[in-house]
């Protein structure tokens, strides 16, 4: 789609597959957290499913509509600092968090779990409002990039420790409606090394 896109780590067909399975996995466990209170996957008002803006916006789209579950959905906005494009030294909250999560349901749904800097922050703050359960959601995970561990409860699928791009995450903004889970030339990358 894009001729700075040098190779294809994961392919529209297996992110289909793995992100149908994932929510088949998160409606369970959901199911029966609610059956154990006492409810129905039908039932107003327990479940909030939380993405990290903007990155987890296409795979959570996807996520929910595979998800036959009565669902209201908060967004939060995190930004990295000092805001370079292929690295991040921490987070902060860039919007408010829905204030109403205490006795919820709550999944958060991110694109990327990689220095774990974002995902412990955002784990943090919903947790301070102590919702009835809380669960986190990536579709990829860099294992070998990890700053702080954040437990994960859901992983579409394990990547090596290298900048992607695509199927929600961007570069510089760009990108993110490319289907695939993909990584840019190196000249691309090198370019924007020397302008730091
Ligand atoms: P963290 O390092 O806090 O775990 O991840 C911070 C954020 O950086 C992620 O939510 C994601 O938006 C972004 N990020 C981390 N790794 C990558 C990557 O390889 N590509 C893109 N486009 N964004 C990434
Ligand atoms: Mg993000």
């Amino acid at each position: 789609m894009f001729p700075e896109i040098e190779r294809t780590l994961v392919t529209r067909g297996q992110i289909a597959a793995r992100v149908a399975e994932m929510a088949r996995d998160i409606a369970r466990d959901l199911k029966a957290d609610l059956i154990r209170d006492g409810h129905s996957a039908l039932d107003e008002d327990r479940v909030v499913l939380i993405p990290v803006m903007t990155g987890a916006m296409i795979f959570a789209a996807d996520l929910i509509r595979e998800m036959p579950v009565k669902l209201a959905i908060g967004l939060v906005t995190v930004s990295s600092y000092p805001g370079q494009s292929v690295s991040s030294k921490g987070a902060q909250l860039a919007s408010a968090l829905p204030d109403n999560l205490a006795g919820k349901h709550v999944l958060v749904i991110d694109d990327i779990l990689d220095s774990g800097q974002t995902l412990a922050l955002v784990r943090e703050v919903v947790g301070a409002q102590k919702p009835a359960s809380l669960r986190i959601a990536v579709l990829l995970d860099k294992k070998t990039a990890r700053v702080r561990e954040v437990p994960v409860d859901y992983v579409g699928f394990e990547i090596p420790d290298e900048f992607v791009v695509g199927y929600g995450l961007d570069y510089d903004g760009y990108y993110r409606n490319h289907p695939e889970i993909a990584v840019l030339s190196k000249s691309v990358l090198d370019a924007a090394e020397q302008r730091g």
